[in-house]
């Protein structure tokens, strides 16, 4: 059975343990409700270090006022499991009360490339993950923390800030892991009934076509997001919420493609948000 500790100073001792005998740490930060995508990066973080610890928290700082942070699905057993097939060797759970004491002051805030895509329709959002994956860093100093390019804007903010404040934790991307039909793998997909889970498909979908334009010698960004709107409103279900072309590390908007470039979108399906991403090259 992994250990489960809740508390800093326990994580510190275990950790120190491990440091003294110079062994490598890496570490997968994530809210939980795990699945294939999570063991994805559990398996790499297990292939490049001695050992691995997962933190599972869901971060109330990372929500929103109206979003769904008491509803967001939790099953510690399964995790467990989950965890244990993966090579996890430390599962760091810690209560809300232990990562905001009482008096709590503190957020970090990056700015720039938190403002487009997710940023606009979650303003706090990125604050309330850099703070949360900030203090898991101080916490644990892993060598090395694992993120996948699912969430592609929270990659390249938590890069940011890890380069900007000389955090000595290498960040390394993984792939996005999808479903056998390409929605992209996400806890929120339990929410989605039969019909909106359909409806869903949409998302990949209208990548694929993108991505297949940019294959095909298409530049324009406009162009672009019209292929992806015009097959996303095919599907009544879905409220479109942002479609971008950017540049993959600086976020910037960009108005043709020339070099790396992410398109990126996120859409509403009935009370559900979901997010989804294709990198691309032209
Ligand atoms: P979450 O529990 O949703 O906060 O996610 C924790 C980590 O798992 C983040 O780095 C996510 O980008 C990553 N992740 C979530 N879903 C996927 C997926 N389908 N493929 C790859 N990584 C994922």
């Amino acid at each position: 059975m992994i250990p489960i500790l809740g508390t800093v100073p326990e994580i510190r001792a275990a950790v120190a343990v491990w440091k003294k005998e110079r062994m490598s740490i890496g570490l997968v930060p994530t809210m939980g409700y795990l699945h294939e995508g999570h063991q994805s990066l559990m398996q790499r973080a297990a292939g490049e270090n001695d050992r691995v610890v997962v933190s599972i928290f869901v971060n109330p700082l990372q929500f929103g006022p109206h979003e769904d942070l008491e509803r967001y699905p939790r099953d510690m057993e399964r995790d467990v499991l989950c965890c244990e097939g993966a090579g996890v060797h430390l599962i760091f759970h810690p209560r809300s009360d232990i990562m905001y004491p009482h008096e709590f002051h503190t957020t970090i805030t990056v700015n720039g490339l938190t403002e487009g895509l997710c940023g606009k329709s979650r303003p706090a959002h990125f604050a309330g993950v850099c703070t949360v994956v900030c203090k898991l860093f101080n916490i644990i100093a892993p060598d090395k923390a694992y993120f996948g390019r699912k969430d592609a804007q929270q990659l390249a903010v938590i890069r940011r800030m890890t380069q900007d404040l000389n955090i000595p934790t290498e960040i390394v991307a993984c792939p996005i892991v999808r479903e056998q039909d390409g929605l992209a793998k996400s806890s929120r997909n339990i929410y989605l009934r039969p019909e909106e889970r359909k409806a869903a498909l949409a998302l990949s979908r209208s990548l694929r076509l993108a991505e297949q334009a940019v294959a095909d010698g298409e530049r324009d960004s406009a162009i672009l997001r019209t292929v992806i709107k015009t097959e996303l409103t095919t599907e009544p279900l879905i409220a479109i919420d942002y479609i971008e072309i950017v540049h993959p590390v600086s976020m910037r908007p960009l108005r043709n493609l020339a070099g790396p470039a992410l398109i990126a979108l996120a859409a509403c399906i009935g009370k559900t948000r979901l997010i989804d991403n294709v990198a691309v090259t032209a």
